[in-house]
């Protein structure tokens, strides 16, 4: 089977325990819970089975060790995870305001997630890689760019292929030397994964058959816009194809793109069809916003597969 890299911040999410609760005056929270895009996104590739490791840098503390044995038991390749004395993980504190939005207070780019670096075990994974894998938050300074060209063009010049989720808001444009990254990480990308907004902040154009039109012409092959509770929609040269979402309670919402990611492109690289790795996509998405925490909802195959057999779609 096909193995997958990605490459990027692992840290852990500790949140506000109620709805409306604020920073601002001590209260209740719960976690540490394992997190990351990049963990989040290879931590569910492999439990769907896809040979998937990560390239990172953690602290030598509780944090880092948490998220180190998630991925261990979860079957991830962890080789390329780099355990630094004197550096602390990263952390993302949340609180959930009661129109449903999310407030974070981040500590990563001075955190040990800064540190990532191509060393010879990262070198080692990405020699035996056929994918890899680029998300927009591993974007962040020059230096984590430079760990993204290294995984793209490795993997190109094994002949592998590459996938982009931008999870990017618009403010994000002007950290320094993240504009040419994303003109770059486009450029050799095969499989293009935004949401609707993210696809107009990155296309010229304003409605979705023209933006998701310039991203086909300029050499991707897939362009799959994530749409929340409503699922995604497919499109190639061929065609478009839409699948809906399936109808959950929703606990928290952190995680779900990149779960639909990891399941995307995991089947994708199994070569089934666009319908098949949405369904399977949409699935892992809706479980993975069911429990509190980003990694806490990654389903097995097996759960996954049963779930879909009893599930509800939405409107798609
Ligand atoms: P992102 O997390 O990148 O903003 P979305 O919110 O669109 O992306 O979520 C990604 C996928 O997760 C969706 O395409 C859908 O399959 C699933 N998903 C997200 N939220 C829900 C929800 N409330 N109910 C069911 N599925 C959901």
């Amino acid at each position: 089977m096909k193995k997958l890299v990605c490459a990027g911040e692992i840290l852990v999410e500790i949140m506000a325990e109620r709805i409306g609760q604020s920073f601002l005056a001590p209260g209740p929270l719960v976690g540490p819970f394992p997190s990351g895009a990049p963990a989040i996104f290879i931590d569910q590739a492999a439990r769907l089975g896809q040979p998937a490791g990560l390239i990172a840098a953690v602290g030598d503390d509780d944090f880092g060790h948490l998220n180190i044995e998630r991925l261990r038991a979860d079957g991830a390749d962890i080789s390329a995870i780099k355990v630094h004395r004197g550096a602390a993980t990263g952390t993302a504190f949340v609180t959930y305001e009661t129109d449903g939005s999310r407030h974070f207070v981040y500590n990563i780019k001075q955190s040990a997630a800064g540190l990532i670096e191509i060393g010879a075990e990262a070198r080692a994974l990405l020699a035996g890689a056929d994918h890899f894998h680029v998300m927009g938050t591993s974007l962040f300074s020059p230096e984590v760019i430079e760990v993204a060209r290294i995984g793209i063009e490795t993997v190109k010049a094994r002949g592998g292929t590459v996938s982009f989720d931008p999870n990017i808001r618009k403010e994000m444009l002007d950290l320094p030397g993240l504009r040419d990254a994303l003109h770059f990480v486009l450029s050799k990308t095969d499989v293009f994964l935004p949401s609707g907004p993210e696809l107009f902040i990155l296309a010229g154009a304003t409605d979705e058959e023209s933006a998701v039109r310039e991203m086909l012409d300029r050499g991707i092959s897939a362009v799959v816009i994530k749409k929340g509770v409503q699922g995604a929609v497919h499109y190639d040269k061929t065609g478009r194809t839409a699948s809906p979402g399936f109808v959950v309670d929703e606990i928290d919402p952190t995680g779900a793109g990149d779960c639909f990611a990891a399941a995307f492109v995991s089947f994708w690289l199994r070569g089934e069809v666009p319908e098949k790795a949405l369904r399977i996509a949409n699935g892992c998405g809706a479980l993975a916003v069911t429990r509190k925490g980003p990694m806490e909802g990654i389903a097995s195959l097996a759960a996954v597969e049963a779930f879909l057999a009893t599930a509800r779609t939405g409107a798609p």
